[in-house]
């Protein structure tokens, strides 16, 4: 699966640009629209920065999203660089005092608070802000999950014991450190898991709004917000079968009339960046080892750690280069599986495990599809000193 945009170019790159990461931004600014257009009016869509924070990412996305979420200093300062008119809502687990400072110093005004610690350290520096509006808090609440409701989950952060968000106990215990405070409780955050589908999503967004007016009737509240958080699936082995944003829109739309007066907002980042870039490399080496067919590829997953980090086979199209100018016959795998492998020393260097080929020769080119989310920025690019690849975002 690639866009004949992106495989043009993968074809014509030159040899020494490869590695390659080819971004096709009109595909990337159709999704975004259709995504837009499948959530009711009134949903409020906030990009996750940190599946893809490259700049010509955030920009071609700006048209169609409401705001960013970031979940570090060093993300808030960039995506306000970037895309300055936006609003910012900043999450993530351990942020610093010299963080929530730099964050109150640029604007930012939506926090979504991980603690009781966190919730009181904003509220002491928030109050030496004379003179400024006041600052907007969602408590981020691990809710217990039903049964098996987080069980197709890819990642799961909610639900169960961990390190994110509040005790639903804890968060009735912030309640009374708002008082008095210039913060003032907007709502209920809750992101509990990535890879969720549109069905178990709706059933998590719909717990959580019952919980916030549970909440918010039990200590005479008004709420106005809820964020049911980002994880919108990506089937890395059905890249053609996406997340259906068409019944999850309907779904949110009856929620959100079963909810008068409560914006609903979530904040995907796979789901809507994975699908417009490609990881463009070269077949190096071909090989026949105990049986099976190896390809060595140039890069490797220094460059696109996804299929080591979520164990899966990277889906690709062969691009078939006929040149071959050596004077040795040209290694290739016939109609067979081959195991798609990178330059590092390390078995775990694997992007594609025994899949089946027509034709794979040395000098082909091959496109890693879905590495437009959670690929370049997650991997650990220093690794053996290899080059980094070279970036092209096509308009
Ligand atoms: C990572 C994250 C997201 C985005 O998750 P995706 O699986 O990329 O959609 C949204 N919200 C929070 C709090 C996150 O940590």
């Amino acid at each position: 699966m690639i866009t004949p945009r992106a495989a043009a170019r993968a074809a014509g790159l030159p040899a020494d640009e490869l590695p390659a990461y080819v971004y096709d931004l009109a595909a990337l600014d159709d999704h975004a629209r259709a995504i837009r257009a499948a959530l009711p009016g009134s949903v409020e869509l906030y990009y996750a920065a940190k599946a893809n924070p490259a700049p010509e990412i955030l920009q071609a996305l700006a048209p169609h999203v409401t705001g960013f979420e970031v979940s570090s200093g060093g993300e808030l300062a960039h995506v306000r660089k970037a895309v300055p008119t936006l609003p910012v809502a900043f999450g993530g687990p351990g942020k610093t005092e010299a963080e929530l400072r730099l964050a109150l110093r640029l604007g930012t005004r939506r926090f979504h608070v991980e603690s009781e610690g966190e919730l009181r350290l904003l509220a002491e520096l928030a109050d030496e802000q004379p003179g400024d509006a006041p600052v907007d808090v969602l408590l981020r609440v691990n809710l217990p999950a039903g049964d098996d409701e987080l069980d197709g989950a890819a990642l799961a952060m909610g639900g169960r014991p961990g390190p994110f968000g509040l005790d639903p106990r804890r968060a009735e215990a912030c309640l009374p450190l708002l008082r008095g405070r210039r913060l003032r409780l907007r709502g209920i955050h809750a992101h509990l898991a990535s890879g969720l589908s549109e069905g178990a999503h709706l059933v998590v967004a719909a717990r959580v709004a019952d919980w916030a007016r549970e909440l918010a009737d039990r200590h005479g509240l008004t709420l106005t917000e809820i964020n049911v958080g980002g994880g919108m699936a990506v089937d890395y082995t059905r890249p053609a079968v996406p997340f259906d944003w068409n019944s999850y829109g309907a779904g949110l739309r009856d929620l959100a009339v079963r909810n008068p007066g409560l914006t609903l907002r979530v904040e995907p980042g796979r789901a809507l960046t994975a699908y417009c870039g490609w990881y463009v490399t070269e077949v190096l080496d071909l090989k026949h080892s105990h049986g099976e067919a190896f390809a060595i590829l140039r890069g490797g997953t220094h460059h696109l750690r996804t299929p080591a980090a979520k164990q899966h086979d990277q889906p690709f199209t062969v691009l078939p280069v006929d040149a071959w100018e050596r004077p040795w016959p040209r290694p290739a795998a016939l109609d067979e599986p081959v195991t798609l492998v990178g330059q590092l020393c390390t078995p775990k260097d694997t992007l594609a495990r025994r899949v089946p080929v027509a034709e794979l020769r040395v000098g082909d080119r091959v496109a890693f599809s879905m590495a437009g989310a959670y690929a370049w920025n997650i991997s650990h690019h220093d690794f053996l000193m290899h080059p980094a690849p070279t970036f092209h975002f096509l308009d």
